[in-house]
This record gives C-alpha cells, structure tokens and sequence, in this order.
C-alpha cells in the first residue's frame, strides 16, 4: 500500500509581518487506488458559523412536498411489475419514484413526517432503519428481475449545502447497470489490484490503516472507520469500509447499525466544527465482485463564504475535479477520534 504526495511549498513575502518571509506547505495526495490527485491546502481552522436555523427552516414546510399528507399526494407512484403498492411504507418513512429521476430506476425515501432533523438528532436506530428500508426496495427490484439491478446506490444530500433543494430529510436510493464515475474508476482499480496482488485493496487498506494508526478510527462490528488519505471534502471525507461485504445486498442488520453508530459519532464532530450539512455515499460492487468492498463515504460540505454564498466547490474542483482540502487528514482524524 502506497500513501503517495508531492510536497510543496510557497514562498510569500508580507510586508506588514516580521519576518516578512513566509513558507506555506501544500501537498498533492495520490490516492492508492485510482491515482486521483487530492490537494491538501488554503489552510484553515476547520470552525465555521452555522446559520439561524430557525430562520433558514420557517416556511419551508408549507411548500414541501414530503410533509403530512402530501408525500401521498404529491408524489408519483412505481409501475405495478416493480411496485404494486405504488410507494412503499414502513412506519411514516415512504420510499417513491424521484420525479427528476438520474436513472431508470430512481427514488426518494424520505426519514418520515418530521420536517426538520438537525444532524446531531438523527440516531442510530433511525438511519439503521432508513438504510434497510431501501434495502428492502432494492430487493424488490432484484426479485422483479429488472435489468438495472445490479449497483444498488444510496446517496444522501443533507441540507442546502450539500445540493439538497429541501430541508425535509431524504435519501436519493437508484438501481442502475450503470456504475456512476468514480465508482467505477474504483470497480476497475480494485479489480486490476487483486489480479496484480492476489488480495483485495480494500482489505489491504484497513490492515494498513489500521497498523499505521494516524487515520484509522474504529472499528464497530464488521466496518472499519477512517480519514481519507485523498479527501474529496474541504474538511476531510470519513470512510468506512465493510468486511466481506461485496454489495449492499451484502449488508446485514447489525452492519447497519454498525454503519449508522458510526455515522452519528461523525456527525456529532463534525457539528462541533460548525459543519451542518454532508453527502453521503453508498459505494458497491457486484455480488461477484470478489476484489471489493461495500464502503460508504462522508464528506462533509459548507461554503467558502456563507455571507456570499459561495460554495466549497470551485473551477478547480468543478472542470480540474482536483479536490481541496483544508487540513491534514491525520489532523482531521485527531478531531474526530474523540466521538469514536
Ligand atoms: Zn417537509
């Protein structure tokens, strides 16, 4: 396992300072697997100012179109050879079609009736029930023998800054043939790194963490939680591999409280540094895809300026797709090691 950085270093001069001579390090990351290149850089401190919510919510329920009876309203229903019922329910939590759809098989599960659930409210039983309830979905869509069942993906935009257009919690849960991206630049490395190794990368990573120990965090159960070494967030990504587990159809109950305990000690640090909003996703194999490994990513969002408006993502991350990040992983590791 190779943790990989070109280090660099800029040689400034402040007139108002003395010395007037300043060193700023930088480093570009190589990620061990796919060899994408990961800027560690515009060092800050990771504390932000978090908005009034109280201001940001008001109103924002009149219009939501997954509040009281509206989620039956509103929403579409599936085909009866995928869904019978038309939408799937499970207490008050409702799984249906997503009306602007990333792929044939596209749905929204929504957390249930509340509106508004800060991060630091969302407890391990709620999203460990939230993540098998969409694992019920994608194994209705695996018995109706669809073609699209093969990646079963749930992605999770929490709050505006993470590219959700609505407050009220959900989870955007797609069945497609086709990989997005990155995943697939994963799929691929992992499979040319097993065929070049004889072992599975990601079992090989979590050895290598975990004896290294500056970015490992814990392990619960069969996941094992860590910092990217090649974040993609500006304040690190946390992520958290599942042993033997190839698929999200892999994924057992106790590995989704495992999943969901970790989540909230995550969101708990995170809260602390001033951060109220994240993506997170499910990254998945095959249930033939012996040389992977079911993990999920969470990377923490906010802006560059929340006064302007300005988000975290810029023309190097948006056309370059070169990530920043504003501190060390390993620092990042320090902060939130302390919910683990
Ligand atoms: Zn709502």
């Amino acid at each position: 396992m190779k943790f990989e950085a070109i280090k660099k270093e800029t040689v400034m001069l402040m007139p108002q300072k003395e010395p007037a001579l300043q060193r700023t390090p930088s480093e570009i990351r190589i990620d061990p697997l796919t060899g994408r290149t990961a800027r560690i850089c515009h060092f800050m401190k990771l504390a932000w100012e978090k908005p009034d919510f109280e201001t940001l919510v008001a109103g924002t329920d009149a219009w939501c179109p997954f509040c009281g009876e509206k989620v039956h309203q509103l929403t579409p229903c599936f085909p009866e050879d995928l869904i019978a019922e038309g939408r799937m329910q499970k207490g008050d939590m409702v799984i249906f079609p997503n009306m602007a759809p990333y792929d044939s098989i596209g749905a929204v599960a929504i957390f249930g009736a509340r509106h508004y659930i800060p991060m630091t409210e969302f407890t391990p039983s709620h999203m460990a029930s939230a993540f098998g309830f969409t694992l019920d979905f994608f194994r209705r869509v695996a018995a109706s023998g669809h073609p699209e069942s093969v990646y079963h993906i749930v992605n999770w935009n929490y709050m505006p800054p993470a590219g959700s257009s609505l407050i009220h919690p959900h989870l955007q849960v797609f069945s497609s043939s086709s990989a997005p991206y990155l995943m697939q630049l994963e799929l691929d490395a992992s499979r040319r790194y097993f065929e070049q190794n004889q072992s599975t990368f990601w079992d090989d990573l979590v050895a290598a963490e975990k004896a290294g120990g500056e970015r490992y965090l814990k392990q619960i159960g069969r996941t094992h939680w860590m910092t990217a070494y090649a974040p993609m967030g500006v304040a690190g990504d946390v992520l958290a591999v599942v042993e033997d587990a190839r698929c999200t159809l892999d994924l057992t109950e106790p590995d989704l409280i495992d999943l969901a305990t970790g989540l909230s000690c995550v969101m708990a640090e995170y809260d602390k540094m001033g951060i109220y909003s994240f993506n997170m996703n499910f990254f998945t194999g095959t249930a033939a895809d012996g040389h992977f490994r079911f993990h999920l990513l969470f990377s923490p969002r906010t802006f560059f300026s929340q006064a302007l408006g300005t988000p975290d993502v810029g023309a190097l991350r948006n056309l370059f797709n070169e990530t920043v990040c504003m501190a060390y992983p390993e620092e990042i590791n320090t902060m939130l090691k302390a919910a683990f």
